[in-house]
């Protein structure tokens, strides 16, 4: 069988064996308590067996547990084994030479228990991963025994004879109080914050706790020399093997496999924090206690304490060891951006800051990668993440010291140029942009995005760094209506017409709010018979002191701020108005309205568009939103599954723009469009440029395959007209049949 199908197979253990011991300690407590002759043998051999067979219990439990649990196990097996070799020792040595052989065999076989079942607990799933943090917890149990001793010694070994104490074995079966306690300490401090805590080391831990009153006892009697084997206080032994063997029957932790690092895991309770610390002040009463009678501090208490004194030291160093890491791993957190490995916001700022602080040369160079959105949006967030992590390694190497690169965050990077520069915030910005151009492999995948890059230089008219940053970013703006894979530097001029977009951005926002906004119809004709039974609605802006606005004038700031949307969804609904008094003079009345590309990526369109035609009272299928070729070929799945269900409401879908995307023709299978606009470019070329009449024909043609109606844009003559017609194509719009006006047309019908 192999290893993972034995880990398959583990189930709970044979409960016989579990039955048998448990059989075992109850035929031990009725002879104990009856007092019933050879106690002192039954109660030995209770304890052997049941310790022979915890430990088959956790050898079968470490073979099928995975790797990191196998150890602590096989540790258990073996702290059980030598427990039940101890006491065949104790056992035989007891009736060879008679009395409580505290002998050194005895005493060595016990130690090592005492060995491994540390160990067994410092492997503990919940124990710290680290060497440190392991001789940490050890240290918190070894103070804690320590500082038992004193206390011991007050309340026990005082009346013990010097004599006996000099016995080194003797003196070590005394101290097994001190060792459970260290171990208890551990297995709380390893049992850690997290909850709830592994079965197993609550279990663990009451069989500790039963080992401790056990050892007490014990302790205490032989002081007080009133022990005789078989004290009924011997069952406590078998009871905590019994304890550890049903342990092995809990299923192993969730994480086990050590994967989970990241994990959050609270911070523990002050008392835990305290928890080695407490006893050490008991042990200093103890030692003031101790010099009562005769004013001289024992020997043995003596030397603990200074071995306590050495621990404490030691803890302290391992504390301030991980105290430091710690600090170091924080403000890697703090000022470290998590993927690129790069400074991040915060540091930039305080690096800038300092900066301005010597005061000039300083400057900024502000990078925002364009098109990353849309390399995240189709390729997934993974892929993103890659890219941005190769394209940040290769920007700083671009850098080369000659400044400090950041990440801003997103896509958004910074440069900080100060001190004497050797290099110019200009060059710089082109050893970044040429670093950025995608070498050949990569063309092929088609992940490349550009960057724009916006630089400031500090100069007397900034007041702050934010100012500084803002007209970096003003300087980006403008790298980016330049066009992608450019740089800009912010001049007087460009941070003036900044200003005025700021405040056209500021009376956009209440353009909706304040009917600013205002709606034209564009005639769309049927070029056979010259009905009108169709408009397209076309959005305007009255501006308060600019006058009519064209959507290319606010459009595309709309699109930056995603004011977009609440623009889109009021056309939507005042479209969806007129249409509907269309149809109460012509039934078959239609309206087309643009979508913008933000707006299809967003999942409420279609409660939108719902919403507008069901409160306009407009049958679905006479509305149809027209979409650009790149917003369409930009799209993600969910965005094609968005165009499906607006098809199965019944709503059209136009391809506005036909032809000036860069796009492949293999795209028109997967979209569930209706109806192509074949882009005015081509119409106002007809008649003078053959290839245009040719261009027109085939998306003609090509609709007509694709069963997709067809509409001519920008039709301005009666010579584009003709040939239009000529063509065959089958409906047209432009200035020719109509401009687009408020009032619309539809049901006057050309003549
Ligand atoms: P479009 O969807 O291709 O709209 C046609 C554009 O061509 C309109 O410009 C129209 O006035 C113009 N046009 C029509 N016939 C002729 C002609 O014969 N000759 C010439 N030279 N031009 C003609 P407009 O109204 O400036 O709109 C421009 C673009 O703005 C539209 O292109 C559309 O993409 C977008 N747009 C307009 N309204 C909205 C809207 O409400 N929402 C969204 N998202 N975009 C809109
Ligand atoms: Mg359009
Ligand atoms: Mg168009």
């Amino acid at each position: 069988m192999s290893r993972q199908d034995g880990r398959r197979a583990a189930g709970p253990l044979n409960p016989v064996g579990a039955f048998v011991a448990a059989a075992v300690i109850l035929l031990e407590v009725t002879w104990l308590f009856a007092a019933l002759p050879g106690a002192a043998l039954v109660s030995d051999l209770g304890a052997m067996l049941v310790a022979g067979w915890a430990t088959t219990a956790c050898v079968g439990v470490a073979r099928r547990h995975p790797a990191p649990l196998r150890r602590f196990w096989t540790l258990l097996a073996l702290t059980m084994a030598l427990a039940a070799l101890g006491r065949a020792i104790w056992t035989v040595q007891r009736l060879v030479g008679g009395g409580l052989p505290h002998t050194p065999a005895v005493g060595v076989v016990f130690t090592a228990g005492i060995l491994t079942g540390t160990a067994a607990l410092l492997s503990s799933p919940s124990a710290p991963r680290t060497v440190v943090g392991r001789a940490r917890t050890l240290l918190d149990g070894v103070i804690v025994a320590l500082a038992l001793v004193p206390m011991g010694w007050v309340l026990v070994f005082r009346g013990v004879a010097a004599a006996e104490l000099a016995d080194p074995a003797r003196t070590l079966g005394l101290l097994f109080p001190m060792f459970d306690l260290m171990q208890l300490t551990i297995l709380v401090a390893v049992s850690g914050p997290a909850r709830p805590i592994w079965r197993p080391m609550s279990i663990l831990a009451a069989s500790l706790t039963l080992r401790v009153v056990a050892d007490v006892v014990y302790v205490s009697l032989v002081a007080r020399a009133d022990y005789t084997a078989g004290h009924p206080i011997d069952l406590c032994w078998p009871l905590s093997y019994l304890l550890i063997g049903l342990a092995t029957r809990r299923p192993p932790p969730p994480d086990c496999d050590g994967t989970d690092d990241t994990a959050e895991s609270p911070l523990p309770p002050w008392w835990r924090v305290a928890l080695p610390y407490l006893p050490v002040g008991g042990a200093i009463i103890a030692v003031v206690l101790a010099r009562r009678p005769t004013g001289q501090t024992p020997q043995l208490v003596f030397v603990t304490m200074m071995v306590l004194l050495a621990a404490l030291a030691l803890r302290q160093g391992l504390a301030a060891n991980e105290n430091l890491r710690l600090v170091v791993r924080l403000r890697r957190l703090a000022y470290g951006d998590q993927l690129t490995g790069l400074p991040n916001r915060l540091l930039f700022s305080r690096r800038l800051r300092l900066a301005l602080r010597e005061g000039p040369p300083v400057a900024v160079l502000l990078l925002d990668l364009d098109g990353f959105k849309q390399v995240n949006d189709r390729f997934g967030h993974a892929t993103g993440d890659t890219l941005l992590t190769g394209l940040a390694a290769r920007m700083r190497a671009a850098v080369d010291g000659d400044g400090t690169i950041a990440r801003l965050g997103g896509d958004e990077f910074a440069v900080l140029v100060d001190g004497d520069r050797p290099v110019s915030p200009e060059r710089l910005a082109e050893r970044l942009l040429d670093a950025l151009r995608p070498s050949e492999g990569e063309e092929d995948v088609g992940v490349h995005p550009s960057a724009s890059i916006g630089i400031a230089e500090y100069g007397p008219q900034h007041a702050s760094h934010s100012d500084l940053l803002r007209d970096a970013d003003i300087a980006m703006y403008a790298a980016k209506a330049a066009g992608k894979s450019a740089y800009r530097t912010c001049t007087p001029a460009l941070r003036e017409s900044a200003v005025s977009r700021a405040e056209l951005i500021a009376d956009l926002r209440r353009a909706v709010d304040e009917e600013q906004l205002h709606l034209e119809f564009q005639p769309i004709v049927d070029l056979g018979t010259g009905a009108v039974r169709s408009a397209e609605a076309l959005v305007r802006w009255r501006h308060p002191r600019l006058g009519m606005l064209p959507p290319a004038k606010f459009l595309p700031l709309a699109e930056e701020t995603g004011l977009i949307l609440p623009i889109d969804r009021w056309v939507i609904h005042q479209a969806c108005r007129a249409a509907a008094t269309w149809r109460g003079r012509v039934p078959e009345a239609t309206v087309a309205v643009n979508i913008a590309a933000a707006h299809l990526r967003r999942p409420d369109l279609i409660a939108t568009v719902t919403a507008a035609t069901s409160a306009a009272g407009l049958a679905p299928r006479a509305l149809t939103l027209e979409l650009t070729e790149s917003a369409l070929i930009e799209g993600t799945d969910a965005v094609l599954e968005r165009l499906h269900q607006l098809r199965e409401l019944g709503i059209r879908i136009a391809i506005d723009d036909f032809g000036t995307g860069y796009s492949s023709l293999s795209y028109l299978h997967r979209i569930p469009a209706t109806e192509l606009k074949i882009d005015r470019s081509f119409v106002s070329r007809l008649g003078a440029d053959d290839r245009a009449y040719a261009t027109v024909e085939m998306v003609t043609r090509l609709a007509g395959a694709f069963d997709l109606a067809v509409v001519a844009e920008g039709v301005e003559t009666e010579r584009q007209h003709d040939a239009v017609a000529a063509i065959g194509c089958p409906r047209g719009q432009g200035y020719l049949y109509g401009r687009p006006d408020g009032a619309a047309m539809v049901g006057q019908d050309r003549a």
